[in-house]
């Protein structure tokens, strides 16, 4: 076990997280390891079906009293909890570069989103609105509610390891819900300490056993979740096959899910573009995290006239880039997650080789003391072809396919061009040309941005893409209203019992 982690909690067991149930009828474990040095960090107990049935069901009572609380009161809860994160900001935030291996500031970062969403919701207790409806009937009165749904299931993947989690979980138990997280079994030991953390304030509000689980595995308990009837919503982030497979495993039993999936974000630079803004916007969009944010840039889509000027600035700003150990302030970019990811880039690049494509910056896995986990690649850039199989697919690593456009709808079709719809960005300072990007005519994707990169949202817009990116949207704006159900209520005040449509039925 390493010591950097001043955190004040013991490793604990899945189960529901106010202390006095941790379940685990098995001792198998899954071993946590970190890719910034290889080492063992930590074992976890595995949920066993039997162990998922209880939390499951203990969530489920939990459901009947947490959704009477006023929901201001579980926006104070949701408050403590934020004031946890704002205390164990830099021990949590160092914990995810450690075991996900993004550089410390992003996992710093990732807190502070954590710690901004739990304000959001404190904010949002008081503003679940409903509409008031003027019925056509008189006398009569109509207007609608939200309820919450019951039991979520929040399914993660590895790269956000706690904000996505917080996403669903502060938005969900505000609405009224109780949450049963399933993180990636590649970074298990940061979902310990989240629930460890929020711990403290749920024993202290008495809070309900079973409002706050977490069940521990792979596919398999995702699975469980997904298949759940007792499960009313299954929020699911991770790739497009995932989401394929919850997505059809919760359709089949008509329950709820809400997908957010793979990416292939691009940029558009225009001939009117500040490049001095654009050059490091492109940078941190495609090696931030080492290319393996859902939001990475993926795909840069260059005018004419100004591509081979951006191509050699973008080959002097790559050769900045201090790839090393994340938890060092000066790094830039940490290792890949494993050794498969690893895997994967090197089979990209000798896809892009066999397409002839030209490298602009050269790729490479690293070796030598200061990369002995094997983790660690070159982010690299290469002119490509959208149609390329390859450039159509999400590759997770730091990898940029660079290509030329004249005219900007020609820019716009290439943009598009791919099944995935999460991020999209423009790089001008022409107003046509970033009305014309944002308009019905422009950009597909969830999200559309003008002279800011794909990545890096705030929490208080609704996150989410189109297309294989799976439609869902969390966090900010109305994004709550996914994790409730409508209820219409017509009231009538009257003495007369007129029908909708002006139907008669006379007795
Ligand atoms: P992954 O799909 O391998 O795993 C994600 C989660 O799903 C894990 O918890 C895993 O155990 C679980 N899972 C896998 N198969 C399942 C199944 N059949 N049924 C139920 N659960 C299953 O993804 P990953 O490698 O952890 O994460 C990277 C992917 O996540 C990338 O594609 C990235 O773009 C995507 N992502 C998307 C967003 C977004 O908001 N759109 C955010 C973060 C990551």
């Amino acid at each position: 076990m390493h010591s950097i982690l001043p955190l004040p909690v013991q490793p604990v067991k899945p189960g529901t997280s106010t202390g006095q149930h941790f379940w685990h009828s098995t001792e198998r474990t899954l071993d946590s390891y970190s890719p910034v040095d290889g080492q063992l960090i930590a074992r976890v107990y595995l949920s066993t079906r039997a162990d998922y049935d209880k939390v499951v069901d203990t969530a489920q009572e939990a459901f009947h009293q947490w959704r009477l609380l006023p929901a201001p009161k579980r926006g104070d809860i949701i408050r403590q909890m934020g004031d946890q994160f704002r205390q164990y900001k830099r021990e949590l935030g160092t914990l995810v570069s450690y075991e996900m291996g993004k550089s410390l500031q992003e996992g710093l970062g990732e807190v502070q989103e954590m710690i901004d969403i739990c304000d959001f919701a404190l904010g949002l207790s008081r503003q679940l609105y409903g509409l008031t409806m003027h019925s056509e009937r008189p006398g009569h009165r109509m207007y609608e509610q939200w309820h919450p749904l019951g039991v979520v299931g929040v399914i993660s993947a590895f790269n956000f390891p706690v904000a996505v989690w917080s996403w669903n979980a502060m938005i969900a138990w505000v609405c009224g819900n109780v949450c049963v997280w399933k993180p990636s079994e590649k970074t298990p030991l940061t979902a310990l300490a989240c629930q460890q953390i929020i711990s403290e304030v749920l024993r202290n509000n008495d809070v309900p056993e079973g409002v706050s689980c977490l069940v521990t595995g792979a596919r398999d308990v995702g699975e469980w979740l997904s298949r759940d009837p007792r499960v009313a919503l299954v929020s699911a982030t991770g790739s497009t096959r995932m989401g394929r497979a919850v997505a059809a495993n919760v359709a089949e039993r008509l329950g709820r899910s809400l997908l957010e999936l793979g990416g292939n974000n691009a940029i558009i630079v225009t001939e009117h573009a500040d490049l001095d803004l654009a050059i490091p916007a492109i940078v941190f969009g495609a090696v931030g995290t080492a290319g393996q944010r859902c939001t990475t840039t993926r795909r840069l889509i260059v005018q004419e006239n100004i591509y081979e000027d951006v191509k050699n600035r973008l080959a002097k700003a790559y050769a900045q880039i201090r790839i090393g150990n994340p938890l060092e302030e000066s790094i830039h970019v940490g290792p890949l997650i494993d050794k498969q990811a690893v895997a994967g880039y090197k089979a990209a690049v000798d896809e892009i080789r066999r397409m002839g494509g030209t490298f602009v910056v050269e790729p490479g896995v690293l070796s030598g003391d200061a990369y002995t986990s094997g983790c660690y690649v070159k982010p690299c850039v290469v002119e490509g072809d959208n149609a390329w199989d390859i450039v159509q697919r999400e590759t997770f690593a730091p990898i940029l396919y660079v290509m030329k456009y004249s005219t900007l709808d020609e820019a716009i079709a290439i943009q598009n061009g791919v099944p995935q719809g999460l991020s999209s960005a423009i790089f001008t300072l022409n107003l046509r040309e970033a009305e014309h990007f944002l308009s019905v005519a422009g950009s597909d994707c969830g999200i559309a941005n003008v002279n800011i990169g794909t990545s890096g949202a705030e929490i208080g817009g609704a996150f989410g893409g189109e297309k294989e990116t799976g439609g869902g949207r969390e966090s900010g704006s109305d994004a709550w209203r996914a994790y409730m159900r409508r209820q219409t209520n017509t009231i009538n005040y009257g003495t007369q019992l007129p029908l909708a449509q002006g139907i008669t039925f006379d007795l």
